[in-house]
């Protein structure tokens, strides 16, 4: 019988630990993993069909140089780095390293990546970057910052104790967000002293096992938040305690909160205000509750207003720092695109906000249609397909089409590969090794460094070894500089610590080029050929320093640098994954890092924004774009879009768009018939689904769908509509930047 192998789902950014099979290249079974530390077996529906990733039939297997016609000629590895070094050094020299933007660096499972390819990009100077993230969750952690210290201030909520759970603009039944999701909501569910609350405009999988859902109208969050704190503070629910003892700035707070018509806002979020005064108690007189935020509002109107009046409802409850609640989690890697030295906090045409080190992603095009001559005229664009993930697909690939130069790493032949000068193939995440940075939980917080199941693809190679000959292409590592580090790491791990952390001393500019000096050096000596993880080796020693506590707490032992060898040992040699840190309920509060260590309730900007809700205009309906659209969201057969085949779809291979019964009927739409829905960038035909799940004027597109994929006799399809052909790069929030992919105008007809 064939030997199961440890590895992990690279399907969302739980990253369960699963078992597999294999034969002739192929993945033939997956379970759960038992042995993983958090997800302890438990997987969902789709990582069965992982082997579509894997053998997909637009897997790249040579580099390729892009014609004068904009074909693709297949060119050798050599060629490959030499020319595009070339491009890149003389990019520099004319226009400077900024000139050179860095997009993506992994994606929901492979995230060593972004670690080598730092390295490339200070080879090349390039110091703006940007990735998924930035239309995600930069207005949340710049809103932690303000809260707590720093960006890095993420909270996270602790599901499994706690006993009102609250999900806002999440449906974790299909997004997860948190180890064993469906287990722990069925928990939650069945059990009559705690309490699920969602907030959402459609009546979810998750809704409809809660005890409340707020089925609010679509873009009025802010709204439903709002009214809920004024109820807080009216009904003195308010945890006067923990606002004494830990907070700063309640009364600036609760001047606006006095002022917000609890019965108008109920109105305008439509959510009867009766409700919303038992949903305040529930909160406020709970023994814990923790709330996950997620893109149904982090990607609508006031995203950022938002995530504050979200993290204010805890914090003015006292769900902070204890059991069941919000904390600060450690973390094992940042992945956040780094601070560079020098570079204003902004974007360089535009003046946009750059949050933990990100460039909002929807301003990308601006800062390349224009002639400012800041703007970027070159980008590196690794393990991500922006053009289709990105607000306003025609726009991106209008700017990646402008850019003097433009170089792919991937490992198929993506929508965004095809605006690309080179494309250079990589490995795929089971064919070296990786790991993911999302390292989210608390009180326990896991990390896996999982070994590869297959041999590369012939033609590919893994990113650690693209990067390297990348950077000696360039000439950035000399041999003098390796040399002493090579012989060193023959001496063992120890004598190898020594020279490294003494080299990067003496010799600075060896600092930004770390993970490849390590790769070079340390990588060649690992047992089990782990050369790949070699970057892992000086993240385990810095989250060694950070954590030494909740390290000893998680069972490894030792001083200085002993403890960071302990960490490492263990990821090598448990193929399931390690609990790196375990933490008690006070690390949070050493987590906090203002200068008095309490938390900053007035978040200072967003203030104006906060007070004005009171006169903003309801939007009239607008005949020409009467619906909301719901661009992307999570279902059952939807994943990120590394899986290419549209044959992983088990059900709705097209991915309707769903629609509420009544506007199908006035609109003569019948069930699995099809429809046009124009938004003011495109006019696209679709399946329909009708379901009763959703609001009148509401509709909803599932994400992933819309990418080109070869057919068996060598044409191509595109099954489903591409979300991003439907949005407009300008309906962002004002201040993050963040994407409203949640909340597009748009018209719908019979096709
Ligand atoms: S998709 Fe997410 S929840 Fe499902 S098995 Fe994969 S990692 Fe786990």
């Amino acid at each position: 019988m064939a030997e199961w192998q440890q590895t992990a789902c690279i399907l969302c950014s739980i990253n369960c630990g699963i078992e597999v099979q294999t034969e002739a290249g192929h993945i033939t079974k997956v379970r759960g993993d038992k042995a993983h530390p958090a997800s302890e077996g438990y997987a969902c529906e789709k990582p069965h069909q992982l082997d579509y990733y894997q053998n997909g039939r637009d897997r790249l297997s040579s580099p390729l140089r892009r014609r004068a016609d904009g074909s693709y000629e297949e060119i050798d590895w050599d060629t490959a780095i030499s020319e595009i070094a070339a491009r890149f050094v003389a990019l520099r020299g004319e226009h400077g390293g900024e000139s050179i933007l860095y997009y993506g660096g992994g994606g929901q499972g492979n995230h060593l990546c972004g670690g080598y390819g730092r390295a490339t990009r200070a080879a090349i100077g390039s110091v703006y970057a940007s990735n998924a993230l930035a239309q995600e969750k930069t207005g949340e952690f710049w809103v932690d910052g303000q809260l707590f210290g720093r960006a890095r201030c993420h909270t996270t909520g602790d599901f499994e104790n706690a006993e009102v759970a609250v999900f806002l603009g999440k449906n974790p039944w299909f997004s997860h967000g948190f180890p064993r999701a469906r287990v722990v909501l069925k928990e939650i569910a069945k059990d009559p002293n705690r309490s699920l609350i969602v907030i959402d405009p459609r009546r979810t999988e998750t809704a409809a096992m809660a005890d409340y859902h707020l089925q609010v109208r679509p873009g009025t969050d802010a709204f439903c938040l709002s009214a809920l704190l004024a109820i807080t503070l009216e009904e003195n629910l308010v945890d006067q305690d923990f606002v004494r003892d830990h907070t700063n700035g309640l009364g600036e707070v609760a001047e606006i909160l006095r002022n917000v018509p609890i019965a108008e806002y109920s109105a305008r979020c439509d959510v009867p205000e009766e409700l919303l005064r038992t949903v305040a108690r529930r909160i406020a007189q709970s023994s814990s509750t923790s709330i996950f935020e997620d893109l149904g509002i982090q990607q609508a109107p006031h995203s950022t207003l938002n995530s504050y009046l979200e993290k204010l409802l805890y914090l003015i409850t006292g769900n902070f720092a204890k059991e069941g609640a919000m904390n600060i989690h450690s973390r094992f890697a940042s992945l956040g695109g780094g601070r560079s030295p020098g570079v204003e906090p902004t974007s360089p045409v535009g003046g946009h906000r750059i949050i933990t080190g990100l460039i909002p992603c929807n301003v990308i095009p601006d800062e390349i249609l224009t002639d400012h001559p800041k703007r970027f005229r070159a980008a590196l664009i690794e393990s991500a397909n922006p053009v289709h993930s990105l607000a306003d697909s025609q726009r991106m690939r209008e700017a990646f089409e402008a850019l003097d130069f433009v170089v792919v790493i991937d490992v198929a032949m993506t929508e965004t590969a095809r605006c690309a000068d080179y494309v250079l193939p990589a490995s795929s995440q089971y064919e070296k090794w990786e790991a993911t940075f999302f390292t989210l939980e608390f009180p326990k917080n896991d990390f896996q460094l999982r070994a590869p199941i297959f041999d590369p693809l012939p033609g590919t190679l893994p990113e650690p070894e693209i990067h390297s000959r990348l950077i000696h292409a360039i000439g950035a590592l000399q041999e003098e500089d390796l040399a002493p580090l090579h012989a060193a790491a023959k001496q063992g791990r120890a004598a190898y610590a020594a020279a490294f952390f003494a080299a990067l001393s003496e010799k600075p500019h060896l600092k930004p080029l770390a993970s490849v000096v390590l790769y070079d050096t340390l990588g060649p000596t690992l047992p089990r050929r782990a050369g790949e993880a070699a970057a892992v080796w000086a993240l385990a020693h810095t989250c060694a320093m950070e954590y030494p506590d909740s390290l000893r707490r998680a069972g490894f032992e030792g001083e200085g640098l002993d403890l960071g060898e302990a960490l490492f040992d263990a990821l090598l040699e448990r193929p399931s994954g390690v609990i790196f840190t375990v933490d008690d309920y006070d690390e949070t509060w050493r987590r906090v890092l203002t200068p008095d260590r309490r938390i900053n309730l007035v978040v200072e900007p967003l203030l104006e924004e906060f007070r004005s809700l009171r006169g903003e205009r309801t939007q009239a309906a607008n005949p020409e774009f009467p619906f909301v659209l719901c661009a992307g969201e999570r279902r059952s057969f939807t994943a990120n879009t590394i899986f290419r085949d549209p044959g992983w779809r088990r059900k709705d291979a097209n991915g309707a768009l769903r629609l509420n019964p009544d506007d199908a009927a006035r609109l003569g739409i019948t069930a699995g018939g099809e429809a046009m829905i124009t938004t003011r960038r495109a006019s696209l035909r679709t399946s329909v689904e009708i379901s009763d799940t959703l609001r009148p004027g509401h509709a909803t597109l599932p994400n992933g769908l819309g990418l080109a994929y070869p057919t068996e006799d060598g044409g191509q399809q595109t099954r489903g509509v591409a979300p991003n052909e439907l949005t407009a790069s300008e309906d962002r929030d004002w201040f993050a930047g963040t994407p409203w992919h949640k909340y597009v105008p748009a018209r719908i007809e019979a096709a």
